[in-house]
Order: C-alpha cells, then sequence, then structure tokens
C-alpha cells in the first residue's frame, strides 16, 4: 500500500493512493489505527506533503562499494552512522535552496525506512518487523563542510537538503529495489539496494543497538555512485522502484 500525507481544503490529511485516486484516512497511518474515510481525492489535486514527520533521523553513510570507492574512502566494516536534522526535509515538489554557489553541493538518491513500531536492541530477524514501509531520499550534501568538518551533520542538514517522499509504500523488498537519480532528465545513479554492503536488516540492528527508535523516525540507507553537484534550475528526480519518483528542482 502507498500512503501520503497531503493538504487538501486548507487541512493536513494522511492518505491511501491508488492509482490516481486517494482516500482520506481518519488520522496519521504511522499510528496503525486510521480508518479509511468515505471522502476522496484526484492525486493531482492534492499538495503532497512529506510523509512522514520524524523526530529522528538517521543516516548510514558509504553502504555502497563503489561509492565509497568514489569518494576515497575505505568500506566501513560496521554500519557508520551519524544524525541530520530533520528540519531540513521537504517534499515531493518543493525547491532545494543551495545556500552558496561556492560549494559543491551533491544530490544523493537513497532509499529511506520508515520506522512503524519502537525499536530498541533489535536483532536482524526481527528488523522488518518493526519497520513501516519505505520511501525515497535527496541526502543533499555540502561536500565542502562535510570535509572540513570531518563529521556530516552541518554539511547535511541545511533547510531544504532532505527532499523526502512522495509516499510510503509499506510492500517492497528492500535489499532488492531499484534505485535511479536523474538529473536534468540524465541518468546519474543507476543501481538496486542489492548493492548495499550492510542490508537493512543490519542497519536497523546496528542503530538500534545504540538508540531506540519510534515510529515515524527516519533512517537513510547510503547512496549508490555516480553523485555529482547540483547547480541553481537544476531538476533532479530519484525514482525507487515500486515506491514512485521523487521529484525537485533547485532554486534559482
Ligand atoms: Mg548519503
Amino acid at each position: 500500500m502507498k500512503y501520503i500525507r497531503f493538504e487538501a481544503e486548507n487541512e493536513t490529511m494522511y492518505g491511501m493512493v491508488d492509482g490516481e485516486k486517494v482516500t482520506k484516512l481518519s488520522g496519521n497511518f504511522i499510528d496503525g489505527n486510521s480508518e479509511k474515510l468515505d471522502q476522496t481525492y484526484q492525486l493531482s489535486e492534492v499538495k503532497l506533503l512529506p510523509p512522514v514527520a520524524p523526530k529522528q533521523m538517521v543516516v548510514i553513510g558509504l553502504n555502497y562499494e563503489k561509492h565509497a570507492i568514489e569518494q576515497g574512502k575505505a568500506i566501513p566494516e560496521e554500519p557508520m552512522m551519524f544524525m541530520v536534522s530533520p528540519g531540513a526535509i521537504i517534499a515531493d515538489g518543493e525547491k532545494i535552496e543551495l545556500p552558496t554557489l561556492d560549494h559543491k553541493i551533491d544530490y544523493e538518491a537513497e532509499l529511506a525506512i520508515v520506522i512503524g513500531k519502537e525499536a530498541y536492541q533489535v536483532s536482524e530477524e526481527k528488523a522488518l518487523g518493526h519497520v513501516f514501509g519505505y520511501t525515497c531520499c535527496n541526502d543533499v550534501s555540502d561536500r565542502i563542510l562535510q570535509k572540513k568538518d570531518g563529521q556530516f551533520t552541518r554539511a547535511k542538514s541545511f533547510k531544504t537538503f532532505k527532499p523526502l517522499g512522495p509516499c510510503v509504500e509499506t510492500e517492497l523488498d528492500p535489499n532488492n529495489a531499484n534505485i535511479k537519480l536523474t538529473l536534468n532528465g540524465e541518468v546519474r545513479q543507476d543501481s538496486n539496494t542489492n548493492d548495499l554492503i550492510h542490508p537493512i536488516e543490519k542497519v536497523i540492528a546496528a542503530i538500534t543497538k545504540v538508540m531506540t527508535l519510534n515510529p515515524g523516525d527516519v533512517i537513510l540507507t547510503g547512496t549508490p555512485s555516480g553523485v555529482g553537484a547540483l547547480s541553481p534550475g537544476d531538476n533532479v528526480e530519484i525514482e525507487i522502484e515500486g515506491i514512485g519518483k521523487l521529484t525537485n528542482e533547485v532554486a534559482d
């Protein structure tokens, strides 16, 4: 099933998507007790919001071998994790704003995990039982600050640096999904999550060994090779098979 958060009739709503039809839900799908209401919209007539509003956003770095090589980094023996600000999240269709034109600011296509059930010290075997679903994220990154700081929070947390969406898909094999990014219509990243160094279950187990994740929290799972710089006016589209397309423009 595909779930969205959207705005219609000046109200924030939650819905289930079936083709072009959106059925309004009685509440937030992430709470697990929302029901379908007798109210429908056309997908084209609603304004999409980021599908979830996480309190925590945990990011895994260097999780595809070829990307680690292109960044000149060693392959991490265990999932390399850090936090970014959920305040950087924007919706499908919103604009990415580059804070400066002097820095190299890259796109990064990533599969995002949305937690559905509180998770602390969860085993790899039980990890997927704590997942609500999956969405697309663009882990926009200021490479100059990333290098200068030696850690990544500042480089990846600027407002608008985390496009997320368009929907949360509950039925997906997260370790076998095609992931593709096009920049102005040209394919720049093209991979499959079966190339992940540390698969989804291992990532969840490693993070929850340390911290508690709650429903709605988001994990970014790393980007494939082919990252590159964004420029004003660019159109960047991330497509994950089974989820859909996340499209954002870079503001002029
Ligand atoms: Mg990344």
